[in-house]
């Protein structure tokens, strides 16, 4: 019997490059609340920064590993290509004018599977197209951001990656994982999470067959992982054991203290999350201040004055996000 299909993506995970930057795009251009400031679980000299909507939900979460000396990503089959993040109908529009206010060149405005999309690229080379869309998921504006809540980005939309062959992460999503197929334009065969009552933001996968692209590589601008929303534990550890069963390796449940985690690489070469909806962002802060103070797990709580001290500052941009 098969496991239930996750129902959205939980999270992006990106590599960065410079973090004051980073900040100073994602929440005060893209207007998105950054909800925990904490480090690299595996790696505590780096910041690890989640940006969400008000309240931090699952699937409205892009998250950062800003590696200001890392070298640029590569492009190529197995490395995700653009992130899509969905806004309110009517809205590109006024996203068009704020990006090119803020000195972000972006694509014309086109028209993808039906929907409108603006493409453009962040500080840091990192793909990105504004979807409208939607929004039949939890979502809540954050009141004191830069954006009108009418325009704010509402969630994560989906993302795309070339491969060197589609059919076997076509069986694997849709035998494994449960995407359906839903369609195929200009190369690119969309596989969309089934939804239902419970589906989450996110339900979107493009992928593209290029037999003579090289393989991509992690690096600066470049997406780490797409994390896919599990329920709660029993969904993920039936998933895992699928994953398993179709000989990707996955990962142990590894404890990421907001969430649960399981890693694999889907037959393409790109890297899923299973992460657990909860406990969520709130359960270590109070939910006014999130993202304002650096918080650790609580295995790296005892390192705090040795990490704080290696990690970036960030008081450049730290001055509070304007509203109007
Ligand atoms: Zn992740």
């Amino acid at each position: 019997m098969n496991a239930p299909a996750p129902i959205g993506l939980h999270h992006v995970t990106a590599i960065a490059g410079d973090p004051v930057e980073n900040l100073r795009f994602y929440r005060d251009v893209l207007g998105l609340r950054l909800v925990k400031r904490s480090v690299n679980q595996d790696d505590p000299a780096t910041y690890h920064l989640f940006y969400a909507d008000g309240d931090g939900h699952p699937g409205t979460d892009i998250t950062f590993f800003p590696w200001a000396h890392a070298s640029r990503g590569t492009p190529g089959v197995g490395v995700v290509q653009e992130t899509y993040l969905t806004v309110p109908e009517g809205t590109l529009e006024a996203w068009e004018r704020r990006l090119e206010a803020a000195g972000t060149y972006t694509d014309p405005i086109a028209r993808r599977f039906g929907d409108r999309v603006l493409p453009f690229a962040d500080p840091h080379g990192l793909r990105l197209a504004l979807v409208e869309g939607p929004e039949p998921f939890a979502f809540t504006p954050w009141r004191d951001g830069p954006v009108p809540a009418s325009e704010q980005i509402r969630g994560l939309h989906g993302a795309r990656a070339p491969l060197r062959e589609v059919a076997p992460s076509e069986r694997f999503l849709v035998d494994v994982l449960g995407f359906e197929r839903a369609g195929e334009e200009d190369g690119w065969v969309r596989f969309v999470l089934p939804g239902g009552p419970a589906g989450g933001a996110g339900r979107i996968l493009d992928v593209r067959e290029e037999r003579d692209t090289r393989r991509g590589a992690w690096g600066v601008g470049s997406v780490h992982h797409l994390a896919w929303t599990v329920t709660g534990d029993d969904h993920q550890v039936a998933l895992r054991e699928a994953v398993a069963r179709a000989g990707r390796r996955p990962s142990e449940v590894i404890d990421r203290f907001w969430f649960r985690s399981v890693y694999f690489m889907e037959p393409g070469g790109v890297l899923f999350e299973l992460a657990t909806e909860g406990p969520g962002f709130a359960v270590d802060e109070d939910p006014g201040a999130l993202g304002e103070r650096l918080i650790l797990p609580p295995w790296l709580e005892p390192h705090r004055l040795r990490i704080e001290a290696v990690l970036p500052d960030l008081s450049a941009a730290d001055a509070p996000a304007v509203a109007r």
